[in-house]
């Protein structure tokens, strides 16, 4: 693969990060002034009303979310910058119809989902484009894949069953002509940006983000870092696959490890080279907002080990000439990789952790933490405050893992 560079970035899992992002078109395509602007860090206060230990998406979204409620002092402790693991990683793929459809994620959730996206997106820039997504689908009878719009659709979400000549004209440059789900109100975002508009709007309102702060150890009422302590009445661990590292420390520990996902960019091309976000058999495809075509979404089970799988980058680029011959001899210019949160149950974990006053967990959301996000930021934000869980969430509750001490599965 002539000019491919492997990811420089991620960590191994008791060590402290080395301070450095992942190589993605994210953090490549972001204005120098916003790189810069993320990269601030407030001091550690000696106290707060609540700290949200890590600055990925559910960590902000946190913060965010409990800031809106009337909290005031929060404190964000990030051990290295904003969105430097998984966030920053990730594709970005706001998918939620498709999720509804494929059983990821139920109706309710999908929808609200949805709802605090299309906010956010009045209220901030962060490149969301609903370009559509595309599921070719050869194998299913045309009857089951009716059957499954309609499931989706009556839940309220956009989607279709669509033939070879509609397939065409969303995607002319897909070489394929059987029938595919469409769902033209799925799309995509540039995580990056949505975390420079997440920390302004924060910081505007007080809260202080602490980045080079490792968090050792979480006691009652404390919260140990490289940095010295915090006394709080409310930790949030949003530590994303590093999150049982911190909670084993109480004696709990959610059944939540890494599965490492490879991604790859091309260099950019003029608008609508690619139209809406496309499935392979393996991988996924898609243009974004800013130029580059970008796709993959390997998973690869194998602990914290970091940098670029050649194997899958070799099979992200071949599945991309196949299906789109036209692009075919445009090499793939750099690939990166990161850390998808996966819990067992395919739910992430949000909520109080149990027999441990003061300390809440939101993790464990594998390939859906960036579009259910706001809505876990949403959940959490009303148990802290409201002193009770949030109605409609029980799937994801920490105690379905029980109060004792457990093994990673
Ligand atoms: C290749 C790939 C593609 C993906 N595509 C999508 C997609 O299209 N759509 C989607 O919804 N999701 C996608 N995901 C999944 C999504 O990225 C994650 O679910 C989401 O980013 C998880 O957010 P998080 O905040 O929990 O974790 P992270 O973003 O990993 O953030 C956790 C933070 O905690 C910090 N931390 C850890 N330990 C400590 C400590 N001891 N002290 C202080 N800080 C600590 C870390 O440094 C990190 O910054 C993808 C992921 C990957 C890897």
């Amino acid at each position: 693969m002539p000019g491919f560079r492997a990811a420089q970035a991620t960590v191994a899992p008791d060590a402290c990060y080395d301070g450095r992002l992942p190589d993605s078109v994210w953090f490549r395509t972001l204005p120098r002034e916003s790189r810069e602007a993320l990269n601030v860090s407030s001091e550690l206060p000696r106290s707060a009303e609540v700290v949200v230990v890590g600055a990925g998406m559910i960590g902000l979204c946190s913060a965010l979310s409990l800031a809106r409620r009337g909290v005031r002092d929060i404190a964000v402790v990030e051990r290295g910058e904003v969105c430097a693991e998984s966030t920053g990683a990730s594709a970005g793929g706001i998918w939620l119809a498709h999720e509804h459809l494929n059983r990821g994620i139920d109706a309710a959730h999908a929808l609200r989902g949805r709802e605090l996206f299309a906010q956010f997106d009045e209220e901030f820039n962060f490149d969301y484009v609903r370009s559509g997504l595309l599921k070719p689908e050869a194998a299913v009878s045309v009857e089951d894949a009716r059957r499954a719009v309609a499931r989706t659709r009556a839940a309220g979400l956009e989607a279709e069953w669509i033939s070879g000549s509609a397939v065409r004209e969303i995607e002319p440059r897909l070489d394929y002509s059987g029938g595919a789900f469409f769902f033209p109100g799925d799309g995509s975002i540039h995580p990056a940006k949505l975390a420079v508009a997440l920390v302004g709007h924060l910081r505007e309102r007080g809260t202080r983000i602490c980045l080079a702060t490792a968090v050792s150890s979480i006691g009652k009422g404390r919260v140990e870092t490289n940095r010295g302590s915090i006394s709080t009445p409310a930790v949030v661990v949003t530590a994303g696959a590093w999150t049982p590292l911190l909670t084993r420390l109480l004696g709990w520990e959610p059944p939540i490890r890494p599965i490492r996902g490879t991604l790859l960019a091309w260099p950019a091309q003029p608008a609508k080279t690619l139209r809406a976000v496309t499935f392979g058999r393996r991988f996924y495809y898609w243009q974004t907002a800013c130029g580059p075509l970008a796709g993959g979404g390997s998973e690869d089970d194998i602990g914290f080990k970091a940098g670029v799988d050649e194997a899958a980058a070799a099979a992200i680029e071949s599945e991309f000439q196949t299906l789109f011959p036209s692009l075919a001899s445009l090499p793939a210019a750099y690939g990166w990789s990161g850390f998808r949160p996966f819990c067992a149950d395919l739910n992430p974990v949000v909520g109080a952790v149990p027999g441990h006053e003061g300390v809440y967990v939101a993790a464990g959301h594998f390939r859906r933490g960036i579009q259910l996000g706001p809505l876990t930021g949403e959940l959490l934000a009303e148990e802290i405050v409201a002193g009770k869980p949030a109605l409609g969430a029980a799937a994801f509750r920490p105690e379905r893992f029980g109060r004792t001490p457990r093994t990673r599965q």
